[in-house]
Formats: C-alpha cells, structure tokens, sequence
C-alpha cells in the first residue's frame, strides 16, 4: 500500500516566468497587454503546475501567475472600492508602506472571480489542487476604509464574499482553499476579538479541505529587519494557535525553515493539518533533502505523520525561478527521504 502521508504543497506563490512580469519584484507589472497578457498568464500557469509535478510536489497550486500580488487578485474584483482613490498607508503594523485603494461602499462581488483561472488550473492538471485568497484581517490590514469604520465589520463584510467565492471554487473541483493571513503574526488582539470568527465566516459549508497560512512574510528587507526585533524564540503562534485548534479552518500553514519558532508551538493545533514550513524563501541557498527532512522529524516528535504536509515557509514570487525550482526538488526529496524511513 503506498504510504500517503506528507504529502508536499507549496504556500502558494512561484516566481513568474521573466516575459510576463519583471523578475525578483512584488507587485511587478504585467509585461504584456490584452489578449497577449490573457494568454501569457495561462502560459505561465501551465509552466508552474509542470514546475511542480517534474519535481514531485503533491498538491499543486496555480503559482499565483495570474495576480500582481497576493491581495489584489480577489479585491480588484470587488464593488465599493475605488481605484483611482489610491492611499499610502502603513501596513502590517506600519512594517511596510503600501499604495492600497479605498473602500467607498458596501463591499459586493461583481460575480465570480476567480472561476474561469481554476477551471484552466483544474483541467491543466490531474494532481490535488490547492487554491490560494487572501485573508479577511489581511485584506483589511492592506485598504483603507472610508466606508465601515471598523475593522472587524470590513473584515466580516470580506469573510462574507470570501465565502461565497470558496463555495463556487469548491464546486469547480478545487481540493484544498487556503486563506493567506500574515496579518495574524502582527494584530494579536484582533485575531482573538474577530479574526478567528472571520476565517470561520470565510471557510462556512466547505467540504473541501481548508487551511490558512500565517507567516512572517515574505523574504524581503523590511521582514527581515523585523524579524531581527522579535527576540530569539518567536512566540506569535503561541497566542493564536489555541483560538485555530478550536477553529473551523482545516490545517494551518506556517513557517518553520530557518526560523526562530519554537517547534513544540504546532503540539498548540489540537487536530489541525499542519502545512509545515520546512523550506525558507528568505535565502537563494538552496536546502539539501536532508535539511528538509530534519525538519519534518522535528514536527513529527510533536504531531503524527499523517497530519503533516511539508510545504514552503512562504510564497516564492520574490526568487528566482531556478532557485525556486531547486527548493521544489529538495522539498519533495526530504519528504520522500522520511516516508522512506517510515515505510521501514
Ligand atoms: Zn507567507
């Protein structure tokens, strides 16, 4: 019988191929127009899944080759944002300054989304897929609102359309949904006060699997600096791994290559997926099977094996695409390094 567990996923993100979007660059403009631009993206969906499957991940994803940036794929969609009232704000607790548009009425979707991208996914394809949206604390954290006036209320209006967005999505074939909040690593208060509930909201009446990623972002200069302010032992996942555990979100996705969280924190998650992060996307070296499976090892003395998907800390659109596809393969052979040991 062939061992299934440890299935390998990534977080979401690859780099994009250098003809579509500047190379190494996060909210990099599309380099093509029209219909050369419909095509190029779907091109490049296709090289991302291939990417994925030559080196032996499990559950693939789209690449995210489709969207400029993680949030933007599913709020430029969205009735009651203005574009053209475009507002520099500080984000993620003001690590970073971003240009985010601005809520102007009641949030509604125009219609689906993200529909006609995951049929292309899906029929491109015969591997598990995993679909990635943002987070309703990280679409909040990342507009500015002249309309709700509350945090929490923008928040829940988002975790309403989310939801009937992943109920489509579902229906289209998809296996896993993942909601992306690295806001939950930096407004603690507020995953305890209404983030949870959102995610709840967001993920309501899936019978597909689900899980959110929570990281440190992604590896660029201000996350790096940050990170270097958080002390030796990363706590953040203390406070927000109990309120999950008791959650409706199926797994959570979190970061464990290369940093300073206290493994032990995943014995928090109760009966949770873990997507373990056991390849860094803040370094271009490229990790040996044998590091990966290290960390899997670790995360096994605290969660059964067949709870844990090995996966990437975060996305990889800020790297290159042959370091990318190098952490592909040492993520895969790490994985298959210790199903071996497991299968005896
Ligand atoms: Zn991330």
């Amino acid at each position: 019988m062939a061992l299934v567990m440890l299935k390998t996923t990534i977080a979401g993100s690859l780099p994009k191929p250098a003809w579509l979007a500047t190379p190494r660059q996060l909210w990099a403009p599309w380099l093509l127009e029209g219909q050369a631009l419909a095509e190029g993206k779907r091109d490049a969906v296709v090289l991302a899944l291939r990417e994925q499957e030559e080196a032996g991940i499990d559950i693939v994803t789209d690449g995210e080759q489709t969207r400029r940036h993680f949030v933007w794929g599913f709020v430029e969609q969205m009735e009651g944002i203005d574009f053209s009232k475009m507002v520099t704000i500080g984000i993620r607790a003001d690590r970073y300054k971003a240009e985010v548009p601005t809520v102007v009425a009641p949030v509604r979707r125009r219609g689906p989304v993200h529909s006609d991208e995951v049929r292309f996914a899906r029929a491109s394809t015969r591997r598990p897929l995993k679909f990635t949206m943002p987070g309703p604390m990280t679409i909040v954290d990342t507009i500015h609102d002249e309309h709700y006036r509350s945090r929490a209320d923008l928040g829940m209006a988002f975790a309403r359309l989310l939801n009937e967005e992943a109920r489509e999505l579902e229906a289209l074939g998809v296996d896993m949904i993942q909601l992306d909040e690295p806001a939950f690593n930096v407004y603690m208060d507020e995953v305890r006060d209404w983030g949870v509930e959102a995610l709840d909201g967001a993920v309501a009446g899936l019978s597909c699997r689900t899980a959110v990623h929570i990281c440190y972002g992604y590896g660029i200069k201000a996350n790096t600096e940050w990170k270097q302010t958080l002390g030796s032992e990363w706590r953040q996942y203390e406070r927000t791994f109990p309120l999950l555990a008791r959650s409706r979100i199926g797994g959570v996705s979190l970061e464990c290559a290369a940093s300073h969280v206290p493994i032990s924190l995943i014995g928090l998650l109760g009966d949770k997926d873990i997507l373990l992060g056991a390849v860094d996307v803040a370094s271009d070296r490229i990790e040996t099977p044998e590091e990966v499976a290290a960390v899997i090892r670790e995360a096994m003395k605290h969660v059964r094996p067949e709870r844990i998907s090995p996966c990437t800390n975060c996305g990889m659109v800020p790297l290159s695409r042959e370091v990318a596809r190098g952490k592909l393969r040492a993520l895969a052979g790490g994985a298959a390094l210790v199903r071996r040991e497991l299968m005896g």
